[in-house]
């Protein structure tokens, strides 16, 4: 069978975190129901690559082993070493972690949660496009459909991203909203607002990344500083809290994909304050296309 790829490349590349599985035991079932989820609903050839450390790349290639033959599927798969990326993007670590992460851990700790905001000086150069998935979740439908969005994207974007559905960017731009009474950054996208991505899905236009000079420019240190600035940002969520600064402030350079594709399911600010208006957050209409069980929420069987 052939395979026709925005890129004209044969493999789907998707990445995944798979890390500190010896102590973060529930990680290693998480895993397993998304893998599982991604072979057996796929139509197209996967080259799965699976950034880890010594320990959990043991446990990575007995699951992986085990679900291929009780799946009957094959996929390519890549390890990388996730000390080794932390190093290669530490400066974008540096820049980030200061603004983005609720503790300051030891430096792989933190790297951990950037690592996709490097992911094309990671990429071997023959990637132009790829996914990464959080471990948390579950496909309900065939990969191939997200890779699908590549064609929607717009000339400019560098990023496919669903929203966020929860109010947690209300919260964090509290006192900005507060400022410009009138702006929709906070507000749910069930309104016309702009409620902030999650980042359990992310699609990368590798290529463009690679060439990008905006891009290199807007995660220096001066305009990460300023940005969060601006909007008295301080968030703690990592990487989807820089992506949402980027969707405010350069808007064509991140495509929104359908909710559907990242159906979050945490519902912890519903019961910090937020009960009234937690449901404008998130509705989501459209089929579930995979299930994200942020927050260690349980996934539905279905
Ligand atoms: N992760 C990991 N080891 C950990 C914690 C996180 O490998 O100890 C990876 C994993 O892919 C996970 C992702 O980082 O899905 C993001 O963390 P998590 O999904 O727990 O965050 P949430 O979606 O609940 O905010
Ligand atoms: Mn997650």
């Amino acid at each position: 069978t052939t395979v026709s790829l925005p890129n004209g490349k044969d493999y789907y590349n998707v990445w995944c975190i798979f890390t500190k599985v010896a102590s973060n035991s529930p990680m290693r079932r998480k895993f397993e129901i998304f893998v599982e989820s991604l072979l057996k609903l796929s139509s197209v050839d996967i080259a799965f690559h699976v950034i880890t450390d010594d320990d959990s790349k043991n446990v990575a290639e007995k699951l992986l082993g085990n679900i291929l033959s009780s799946t009957g599927k094959f996929m390519k798969v890549q390890y990388y070493d996730v000390h080794e990326l932390a190093l290669q993007l530490a400066d974008i670590v540096s820049v980030m972690s200061p603004h983005f992460s609720s503790k300051p851990g030891t430096y792989y700790s933190d790297a951990l949660f950037f690592l996709s905001l490097g992911l094309h000086r990671i990429a071997p150069a023959e990637q132009s496009v790829a996914a990464m998935f959080d471990a948390d979740t579950k496909f309900r439908r065939d990969i191939r459909k997200l890779f699908d969005e590549f064609n929607t994207f717009g000339s400019q974007a560098l990023f496919g991203l669903s929203p966020e559905l929860t109010p947690v960017y209300r919260h964090v731009l509290y006192l900005y909203r507060n400022k410009h009474p009138d702006t929709l950054f906070g507000e749910p996208a069930s309104s016309g607002g702009y409620p902030g991505y999650n980042s359990g899905v992310v699609l990368f236009n590798l290529d463009k990344l690679r060439n990008s000079s905006v891009y290199d420019a807007i995660v220096k240190k001066e305009k990460v500083d300023a940005m969060t600035e601006k909007y008295h940002f301080k968030g703690h969520l990592g990487d989807q809290d820089f992506y949402t600064l980027l969707g405010m402030e350069k808007p064509e350079l991140i495509h929104t994909i359908d909710c559907g594709w990242n159906r979050q399911l945490c519902t912890w600010w519903r019961d910090r304050g937020y009960a009234d208006v937690f449901g404008n957050y998130s509705k989501c209409d459209s089929e579930t296309k995979l299930w994200h069980g942020n927050c260690n929420t349980p996934i539905p069987d279905d």
